[in-house]
């Protein structure tokens, strides 16, 4: 396929998709017993292919049998970071001949097509930890993570066939998302839409007054976006200029608060609202069709919640990070990678009636945490404050030695002297003495080059 030229190479690809797709939703409505005996083969699977063509994850597995070896064994592996992911790229990734230095000097001169190495997919993530992370995902691989979450939409979509239009073809797709780059969400979006129905690709870094009358025109029936954008969009449908009807608002790769859910079920009643989780180190997750939170796609990634000290988190509690394991991607493969995301998984079973592990909340990243000395605030405590004012647009806390600094963008007045005392009031809750509170009203508030907006902003250390 090396041949092709990048436009055949997506048509092709997301042909690939569309032959699997059957398969990965036949999936969903697997047995606990047929989920784990899934799961043990593909394990095996990577660690006999890890052994024949990555030196490095060969060193480090080189103790479990890939014959015999079960999924509780995977604690016994050792754990990977971002650092030693970008450190030994050149003997973790598999294709022969390829390199971390090509790959960087592939990037730079990228415009639009993502395709290295034959067929294999590059992008790079922007780095929430500091450092910004390239990663290679294979042909197969990227159609299953792409697979892996839309199968989650499919259900909420299907009442559209009802009404005549049918799935996939004629529903019309707006997605709010990082313009032309090399982070995954355009990466992967632009290989996976289908070309006889293109997904109208709205830029997240303008402002959403600029992508209101591009909504009224589309009329999606589908609207994936950041969950940034809900303030700004549900005060454009209370004053009118917004007029939409979607059947499904999806909103991820950032953290979706209560507050922000309960502002967007009431904006859109009739719309599924629906988030999931995913990672650059290969998605993850697909949306619970109940909307209440998603479940692990473990049919293609292992995650495992672990405390402060790596050791497993039960259900119900709250995780210091997790190891992701990606049993799909043969490219780069990824085992027991840490990533600081908060993730609380759901007690039993889920009343949509899924095996697969429910997750309740994934609650920010750990890097996130103000820390006042002693005490550790979850910055999401003081954001309840902003969500209740419903002219706030868009708004970054900031952590100052004492307290926070507020900066936000409004149409109106707010109510600043309420807001000033919630969020003190939030901080004295963990018990910070005399919290100190600023607000500040500015025109305009930067995007990450993905597009994303940075509510959080802890003081480093
Ligand atoms: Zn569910």
């Amino acid at each position: 396929m090396a041949e092709m030229n990048v436009e055949q190479q997506r048509v092709a690809h997301y042909a690939f998709l569309a032959s699997l797709m059957p398969e990965l939703i036949g999936r969903l409505s697997w047995s606990r017993a047929q989920i784990e005996a899934h799961r043990t083969a593909a394990f095996r699977e990577l660690l006999r292919h890890v052994r024949a063509h990555s030196p490095w994850h060969a060193r480090r597995t080189a103790h479990l049998d890939p014959c015999t070896a079960t999924l509780a064994d995977i604690v016994r592996l050792p754990t990977m970071t971002k650092s030693d992911l970008m450190e030994n790229w050149d003997e973790i990734v598999t294709i022969p001949g390829a390199s971390r230095r090509e790959a960087e000097e592939a990037l730079r001169k990228m415009t639009d097509q993502f395709y290295i190495w034959g067929d294999n997919v590059l992008f790079a993530s922007g780095g929430t930890g500091g450092q910004p992370g390239l990663f290679l995902c294979d042909w197969s691989a990227a159609a299953a993570t792409w697979a892996g979450m839309a199968r989650g939409f499919m259900g909420s979509l299907a009442p559209l066939a009802m009404r005549g239009i049918e799935v996939p073809q004629q529903v019309r797709l707006a997605w709010i998302a990082a313009e032309m780059s090399a982070h995954a969400s355009y990466v992967m979006g632009r290989i996976f839409s289908n070309p006889h129905n293109p997904t109208h690709r709205l830029s997240a870094w303008r402002s959403a007054d600029e992508l209101i009358p591009e909504l009224n025109a589309i009329q999606p029936h589908f609207v994936g976006s950041y969950p940034s954008f809900i303030p700004a969009l549900a005060a454009a449908t209370k004053a009118g200029e917004l007029k939409i009807e979607p059947r499904v608002m999806y909103f991820g790769a950032e953290h979706l608060s209560d507050g922000r859910r309960q502002l967007a079920r009431q904006t859109w009643p009739q719309a599924d609202i629906l988030t999931c989780w995913g990672t650059s180190e290969g998605g993850g997750t697909f949306p619970c069709p109940n909307g209440d939170g998603f479940h692990i796609s473990e049919d293609l990634v292992i995650i495992e919640p672990v405390d402060d000290a790596g050791a497993p988190v039960a259900p119900g509690e709250r995780s210091a990070g997790i190891y992701f394991t990606n049993l799909v991607n043969k490219a780069l493969p990824i085992i027991r990678y840490y990533i600081d995301d908060i993730f609380e998984m759901s007690d039993g079973s889920c009343a949509c009636g899924s095996s697969y592990q429910k997750v309740r909340q994934v609650h920010g990243r750990s890097l996130e945490m103000f820390r006042y000395e002693a005490i550790s605030v979850h910055p999401a405590t003081l954001e309840l404050a902003v969500l209740e004012q419903p002219r706030i647009l868009e708004y970054q806390i900031r952590q100052t030695p004492r307290g926070a600094h507020l900066v936000y963008r409004s149409k109106g007045e707010i109510d600043a002297a309420r807001l000033s005392v919630k969020m003190r009031q939030a901080l004295l809750s963990y018990g910070l003495q005399e919290p100190e509170i600023t607000i500040e009203k500015i025109a305009h508030l930067e995007r990450t080059a993905a597009g994303k907006l940075k509510h959080y902003v802890p003081l480093t250390h």
